[in-house]
């Protein structure tokens, strides 16, 4: 199974960049998670939008939705005759109506998403099978409902989205081959986060107490220094560790391996 990240910021992108977009792909099954602020366009350089199976949304915040405005326009304007059915769109439970009502907002037609995206909203525990990939939902702590999404393919990645420390986190990183994790705080910023995000110390803690033998960082907030990040999750996590870096590609195997 292949991740691939789209964009990893937290509500600013950093120039060039983009909020928070992830592909993973196994075998001839593509799904995006999240489709952030400037996501679309750079989606553009390692996939066709139009062969993207599905989209799944963990939260109503901006930077893992806005881009799919654009999205939206590409599928209905300029791309969308050549795909022969409506791209899937996972949202929260009740999110659909928040979704158009938002295009509402900026005078967009009734249906605006719904008639480019096929809707569907899903219920913490769903299992959703998208080709040779399926996704398990699980209900977060964040200062809105926030879902983390478990990705089966050949090897299981965990995505926390926007969480705060929890045992619902712990419960869904357990038992995968690679926790993707937000770490939007540093220790010395933590008390800003603490209800609604983690720190890069508690992405490792969790990690560690999850027994999961790999942890990518993102979602680091675009003021902080990333290496002092790695430097804190070094402190609280034994295992493999890296930054999930924009544009790169990580391949998420199978493994029996422990964080040590
Ligand atoms: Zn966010
Ligand atoms: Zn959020």
């Amino acid at each position: 199974m292949k991740l691939t990240v789209i964009g990893n910021n937290g509500a600013v992108p950093r120039p060039g960049g983009a909020c928070n977009g992830y592909l993973v792909q196994e075998g001839d099954s593509s799904i995006l998670l999240d489709c952030g602020t400037g996501a679309f366009s750079q989606l553009e350089r390692f996939i066709d939008p139009l062969a993207v199976d599905a989209v799944f949304i963990s939260h109503m915040h901006a930077d893992h939705f806005f881009d799919l405005v654009p999205y939206r326009y590409a599928l209905l304007l300029t791309l969308g005759p050549k795909r022969p059915a409506p791209l899937p769109l996972w949202l929260p439970n009740g999110c659909g109506q928040v979704l158009e009502n938002f295009a509402a907002s900026f005078g967009g037609a009734a249906h605006f998403f719904g008639e480019a995206f096929a809707l569907h909203e899903y219920n913490p525990g769903d299992v959703i099978t998208v080709g040779d990939l399926s996704v398990t939902v699980v209900e977060l702590r964040h200062f809105i409902p926030s879902y983390g999404l478990r990705v089966a393919g050949n090897g299981t990645l965990a995505y926390s989205a926007d969480t705060a420390y929890c045992e619902a986190a712990l419960a869904l990183a357990a038992g995968c081959d690679a926790f993707l994790c937000e770490a939007t705080m540093q220790d010395a910023t933590y008390a800003r986060g603490r209800a609604g995000h983690l720190s890069a110390s508690d992405a490792g803690r969790l990690a560690q107490q999850a027994g999961v033998p790999r942890l990518l960082l993102t979602h680091i907030w675009y003021e902080l220094d990333s290496q002092i990040s790695l430097r804190e999750a070094r402190a609280t996590y034994g295992g493999r560790l890296e930054l999930a870096l924009e544009g790169q590609s990580y391949d998420i195997i199978v493994s029996d391996g422990r964080p040590g």
